[in-house]
């Protein structure tokens, strides 16, 4: 201890020594500042407090030894505001402020600061201070601990709640405030049952008690209580604490409310409840295509489970690694630019190597914060639809009976064949193909022998032409083939091969065995370069078809580029023809049958003309052929019916003297096909009052190549009393023998038979047999076309009942048949009349008989 020596000690009364004794052995610091701020004293207690020998301190002076302090809030304290300073000033003792010291070593002492003026004479100037000081840096740091942790538990956004061994709450953070409604001035004290449902109290405590009890912290989710009642779900951690002695002093529960996420876990739960029961397969992948989530329906989709897909890279289900590597690619750089792909569909490998085909529809995934994650895909099966699609294209595109390609494949592969042959130079075969005697089959043997006829007809097609050529089916029993070939020869050598394979005899379904059927074919064949247009090639091979037909069957025909003219002028007088009816262009002209004795008329047929309105009269050879190719016969056929029934009851009305004349009308196998001939033939002659004794229907000799259904027809007609006669006879293929069983009663012999009556022998035998063979079947024979005397007195000879030629008549308009009946002088004429016969077209009539 120090001492100034001035006037301090004098003023004490008390021993010095005593006093210094006293002052020195002070277990707290003791400054005695003068009222000038100069220190008198400082006990050793003081200067270790500050860090500070006594000399130190008095060099401070006047500024006392507290510059540099600062207060609790670890703030400069201003000179003025220092106890020393305020205690000099008023003269009332400052007690206990707690400052801080920077010591000369940095660090920094708390010290408690009392100031005590002492008062002199004057009493409100005190004289100097003594001040007392206590370290109190241990004390302040405890608290300074103290505070922190308590705001540490306070942020802490968990519950905080510590019990003592009995429940009773002792610790209670904000956030226990928070998440259980309790302020903790009301939460302490009380017992954490009153948190807890007892239910999982009676069922868990002892067992987490003993748990904690044995040192262990416990974790786990819970029900817990709020205060107004309601109940949440918690995740609990509770921790035991322990004494120096290992007693179990308290517990420490940590809990946070998961309403929130057991909210979300539920939703992703449910979700995953739906993505693994859902039928589509369900794939997660991230932005790279790294698989994450993989369903039930993803493992049967492409058998791989989930084990085995998640962290793999998608394109291992790629088909070959490339080409489908860009379609996944594509389709995650659209995902990354979060576009959405709908009904994606692409083929994906199986784990066990097959393909599958799979429609897919992929969408962005997001997080919480909206940034971009990954790609969901839902995958469907898409095989079994597809397969439809094909089968119903396969459909749509084949013939179903024979299974090849139908007319519009047909179409397209022709287009293919001939853009191919444009670029290489080679050339295109198209051959049409029309069986014949189908009908003939499927009307005798029945429609399932037919339709196995036309299946093994397109075996035999396909069995005859290359991998590559298109055999198709056109319809009915037409086909057609389409080949490229180098030369008009390949083609027809691959045609006839054709023929050849069809010639070859069937044993069709239904038949016995042993039993076979043999038919032929014809065949249209047109060769052309690329250049020329499918329909054309079409049209001609079809022409040329025809033309097969009628050049006798069996056979191939080659398109000649000149008759397209003919069949381009045929298409356009169809589409004329077709109208002829409706717009009342057709007209019946007359030709009269002669009896060979007397040359009196026994009949009149209708021959049919159409008065085009550009043409002129057109002849029934330049359109018959047409109408009957095309069907439009059946109604010019009605049509003539009619008018003719017509115009005979009118001319009957108009010559009431006369015998009434039969009257023969032409009828083509259309016709007879058409399921109405007969109420229509019924129905006409009621309308126009004939009976059906006065009805001829002429048939073609053709039509005696009969099918089922007009064999029906004819019987049917020959039963109304209709007479049949078989026209144009011998000109087909009928044999003489088949004619007893047909329900005919008359022959009409062809003119060109007649042409030769009187000049050759030939002829005239021919005529003869057919004559003396009518007769033993009882069969009229009418001779056609008869132009001389000479064939008339032949015929005469051989006994010929009847005969019609331009010798007796031309045919004539209506009224020229009128006037031609009526003539006096006309054999067989009753009423004697003026005779200027003539056909509409203006021909002259030569030959007409006396
Ligand atoms: P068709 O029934 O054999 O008719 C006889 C054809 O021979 C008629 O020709 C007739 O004018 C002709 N003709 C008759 N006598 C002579 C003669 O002395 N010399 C020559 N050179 N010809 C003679 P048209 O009228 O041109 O008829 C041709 C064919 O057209 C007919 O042959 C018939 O098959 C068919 N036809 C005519 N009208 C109809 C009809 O309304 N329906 C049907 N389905 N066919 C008809
Ligand atoms: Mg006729
Ligand atoms: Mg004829």
């Amino acid at each position: 201890m120090a001492e100034t020596g001035t006037g301090v000690e004098e003023e004490f009364t008390v021993d010095r020594s005593r006093l210094r004794t006293m002052i020195e052995s002070l277990g707290e610091g003791l400054l005695v500042v003068g009222s000038n701020g100069r220190l008198h004293t400082s006990n050793p207690a003081a200067e270790r407090l500050l860090g500070l020998t006594h000399a130190e301190l008095l060099a401070r002076t006047p500024a006392s030894p507290f510059s540099g302090a600062v207060d609790a809030s670890l703030r400069p304290v201003g000179q003025e505001a220092l106890p020393v300073a305020v205690a000099l000033r008023t003269g009332v003792p400052v007690l206990g402020d707690t400052l801080g010291f920077r010591l000369p070593t940095g660090d920094l002492r708390w010290l408690e600061v009392s100031a005590y003026p002492v008062l002199g004479q004057q009493p409100v100037k005190p004289d100097s201070v003594v001040v007392l000081l206590k370290d109190v840096t241990a004390a302040r740091a405890e608290i300074e601990r103290g505070r922190f942790q308590g705001a540490l538990l306070d942020s802490a956004g968990q519950a905080i709640i510590a019990t003592d061994t009995a429940g009773t709450i002792i610790f209670w953070n904000k956030a226990a405030e928070r998440i259980y409604g309790w302020p903790a001035q009301e939460a302490l004290g009380r017992n954490v049952v009153e948190l807890i449902p007892s239910a999982l109290y009676q069922a868990e405590g002892v067992k987490i008690f003993a748990e904690l009890a044995a040192g262990r912290s416990w974790t786990g989710e819970f029900e817990v209580r709020h205060r107004d009642g309601t109940s949440f779900p918690a995740m609990v951690t509770n921790t035991p604490m322990f004494d120096d002695d290992g007693t179990l002093t308290a517990i420490i529960g940590i809990s946070s409310d998961i309403t929130e996420r057991k909210r979300t876990e539920q939703v992703v739960r449910r979700l995953s409840a739906i993505v693994e029961s859902s039928s589509d397969a369900i794939v997660g992948t991230d932005l790279e295509g790294t698989i994450l989530s993989w369903n039930g329906s993803a493992e049967r989709l492409y058998g791989y489970t989930a084990a085995e897909a998640t962290g793999q890279d998608i394109r291992m289900l790629a088909p070959d690694r490339g080409a489908a590597d860009d379609d996944v690619s594509a389709v995650l750089r659209r995902i990354a630019r979060s576009e959405s792909v709908q009904g994606f569909e692409t083929v994906r490998r199986r784990n066990d190597g097959n393909l599958v085909e799979t429609s897919l529809t992929l969408s962005p995934v997001y997080a919480d914060d909206g940034t971009l994650i990954g790609c969901s895909g839902i995958a469907r099966d898409d095989t079994a639809r597809k397969q439809a699609e094909r089968a119903l294209s396969h459909q749509a595109l084949h013939d179903t009976l024979t299974g090849l390609p139908n007319r519009a494949l047909l179409r397209d592969r022709l287009e293919h064949a001939l853009a191919h042959a444009r670029g290489h130079g080679e050339r295109v075969a198209v051959m049409f193909l029309d069986l014949d005697g189908f009908k003939v089959v499927n009307d005798g043997l029945g429609h399932q022998a037919g339709d196995d006829l036309l299946v093994k007809v397109s075996h035999r097609l396909g069995a005859n032409v290359r991998p590559e050529d298109t055999v198709a089916r056109f319809g009915g029993d037409e086909f057609v083939v389409v080949c490229e070939v180098e030369s008009i020869e390949a083609a027809i050598l691959a045609g006839n091969r054709l023929l050849a394979a069809i010639e070859a005899p069937f044993v069709l379904a239904g038949q016995d065995d042993g039993e076979q059927v043999s038919v032929s074919a014809s065949i249209g064949l047109v060769v052309a370069d690329g250049e020329a247009a499918p329909e054309d090639l079409l049209q001609d091979a079809d022409t040329a078809m025809y033309r097969a037909k009628a050049r006798g069957r069996a056979r191939l025909e080659l398109f000649d580029r000149t008759w397209r003219d003919t069949a381009t002028a045929r298409l356009a007088n169809f589409t004329a023809l077709g109208r002829a009816v409706e717009r009342d262009e057709l007209r019946v002209v007359y030709q009269p049958v002669i009896s060979v004795a007397d040359t009196a008329p026994v009949a009149v047929e209708a021959l049919v003309r159409w008065q085009h309105p550009e043409r002129g009269l057109v002849q029934p050879n330049d359109f018959i052929a047409l109408a009957e190719e095309t069907g439009l016969i059946v109604s010019i056929g009605r049509w003539v019916l009619r008018a003719a029934l017509r115009e005979r009851a009118r001319w009957q009305a108009a010559l009431p003297n006369q015998a009434p004349l039969r009257l023969a009308v032409n009828l083509s196998a259309r016709q007879l096909s058409d399921p109405d001939l007969r109420d229509d033939v019924v129905a006409a002659l009621a309308e126009f009052g004939a009976t059906p004794d006065s009805l001829i229907l002429e048939i073609t000799e053709s039509v005696l190549m009969l099918d089922v259904g007009s064999y029906m027809t004819l019987h049917a007609l020959r039963n109304l009393g209709v007479s049949l006669h078989v026209d144009d006879f011998g000109t087909g293929y009928s044999s003489l023998a088949h004619l007893k069983d047909l329900p005919v009663d008359a022959l009409k012999i062809d003119k060109s038979f007649v042409d030769g009556l009187g000049t050759g022998d030939a002829d005239r035998s021919l005529v003869a047999a057919v004559i003396a063979m009518a007769g033993a079947l009882c069969l009229e024979v009418i001779a056609e076309g008869v132009e001389t005397e000479l064939q008339l007195s032949v015929l005469r000879e051989l006994q010929c009942g009847h005969a019609q030629g331009f010798l007796f008549a031309r045919p004539m308009a209506y009224d020229d048949l009128v006037g031609w009946l009526g003539a006096p002088d006309r054999p067989g004429a009753t009423i004697p009349a003026p005779r200027s016969p003539r056909e509409p077209s203006g021909a002259t009539p030569t030959g007409l008989i006396r």
